[in-house]
């Protein structure tokens, strides 16, 4: 039989998108080998947001190359529409193809399959709702690569959703490039995701990440009375600075932004917020940067993604000037992730001495060996524990927090009859696949 394997960089787009071809080649008789085995076909998913991840790409497709005996290589993802003429420079590439469906046809003569029922080494599933954006943010590359919005229909995400809590995954991710610019048929995703809340066997439902635009009055709302929404939400925040916030074709002002969390904050109770911000944007003086950490300081984040600008062909800001020194973007980074380190620190110390549900993931943590469960807000708490704890809920009590994780453990008072009926609802289905 033949083997394949997949290798995936970047965003939890693409890693659904990969499960798509997962389960394609999967139904064409192919066997799916672990990205650390040999395989006849090489299939590498990437990503081009950065210029590092760029450069990732290309050392993952070198390093397959030299690694494995003459498997078949394949280039796919954002890199791969974006450079193809870098790309085909290493030698060993057989393919390069943006398109998925086309990959299929070609290779294996059979049309991609448009869902998943599984999702491979994962105990939360993703689900991919949209993809593009017409946004066109200066510094951004995916409106060139993804091209224009696109919603997938509403009724076949129902069914795919539904599919997966059947196969016992307890959590979903709902993902794609700009979630809240989701409509099928007057649908949007506030819509969406009220239908998607009433399927019975899914208990968490989470959303991957949300323009600040698109959160208004109704969304917050059913946030609000929402059971299994997890209270997490990851808002882009990318500066703090309305100058730069405009140079960047943000479509809000630092008000706006800090009146939105603190509705949302007021509205629901232990709501984990987190940010992404750029530093370094072309133009950006040391006052810029110090009114984005004195914003940042003063609004209630729970934690921040820092990114130092890189600049992106065909983007609006490669023609913005001054440009700032890889040097200064360094320092900045360092300070700003400080910054970010204590509001995490911070958030997590009121949950010390309480009991969280946790929905404990598939792989121990890499140092400690112990257990890591992840509540609805998103605090990752390490604990012994045997593996067959792995894929269930789990009462952990928080003992500790450090600059990463929580440290906690089993809290037997709290093993309630919840926790023992959702227990044996899994068994009763397929647990989270391995491979
Ligand atoms: S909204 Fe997001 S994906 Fe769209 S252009 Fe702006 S940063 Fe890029």
């Amino acid at each position: 039989m033949n083997t394949v394997s997949f290798h995936t960089i970047g965003c939890k787009l693409n890693q659904y998108e990969t499960q798509t071809l997962i389960d394609t080649f999967r139904s064409a008789g192919f066997c799916i080998k672990s990205p650390k085995e040999v395989a006849d076909v090489c299939i590498i998913n990437t990503c081009c947001v950065t210029h590092t991840a760029e450069q990732t790409a290309r050392n993952l497709v070198r390093r397959i190359v030299r690694l494995y005996p003459k498997p078949y290589v394949v280039v796919t993802g954002c890199y791969a529409r974006l450079d193809h003429s870098s790309i085909k420079k290493i030698r060993g590439v057989d393919l390069i193809e943006y398109d998925k469906e086309k990959i299929c046809r070609d290779m294996i003569n059979v049309g991609l399959k448009p869902t998943i029922s599984s999702f491979s080494g994962h105990t939360r599933a993703f689900v991919k709702i949209q993809d593009g954006c017409n946004n066109f943010c200066s510094f951004c590359i995916l409106p060139f690569v993804r091209g224009k919005p696109f919603s997938r229909p509403h009724k076949e995400i129902l069914q795919e959703v539904e599919t997966i809590a059947e196969r016992g995954y307890m959590e979903v991710i709902l993902t794609g490039i700009n979630l809240g610019d989701y409509r099928d048929n007057g649908c949007t995703l506030t819509d969406l995701l009220r239908s998607i809340e009433v399927l019975p066997d899914l208990y968490r439902l989470r959303i991957s990440s949300i323009e600040p635009h698109s959160i208004g009055e109704q969304f917050v709302d059913f946030l609000k009375g929402s059971k299994k929404i997890c209270r997490h939400l990851h808002i882009p925040l990318q500066s703090g600075d309305d100058e730069i916030l405009k140079k960047m074709r943000r479509r809000y002002t630092t008000e706006q932004y800090a009146r939105m969390i603190s509705l949302l904050k007021r509205s629901i109770s232990d709501l984990t917020i987190g940010a992404d911000v750029i530093v370094g944007f072309p133009g950006e003086s040391e006052e810029n940067f110090q009114r984005t950490c004195d914003f940042i300081r003063q609004i209630p984040l729970s934690y921040l993604h820092v990114f130092r600008y890189s600049t992106r062909p065909r983007t609006e800001a490669t023609t913005f000037r001054p440009n700032v020194s890889e040097e200064v973007k360094k320092i900045r980074s360092g300070k700003l992730r400080e910054i970010g380190k204590k509001k995490w620190r911070e958030y997590r110390t009121r949950f010390l001495g309480k009991t969280l549900q946790c929905l404990v993931e598939n792989k121990r943590d890499r140092e400690s060996k112990k257990l890591v469960g992840i509540s609805d807000n998103y605090i990752k708490v390490l604990f012994e524990g045997q593996d067959s704890l792995m894929g269930e809920f789990v009462p952990i009590q928080i003992e500790n927090i450090t600059d990463k994780f929580c440290i906690g453990t089993l809290d037997k008072r709290k093993e309630t009859t919840e926790n023992t009926k959702l227990t044996q609802k899994k068994r009763k289905t397929q647990p989270p696949a391995g491979l």
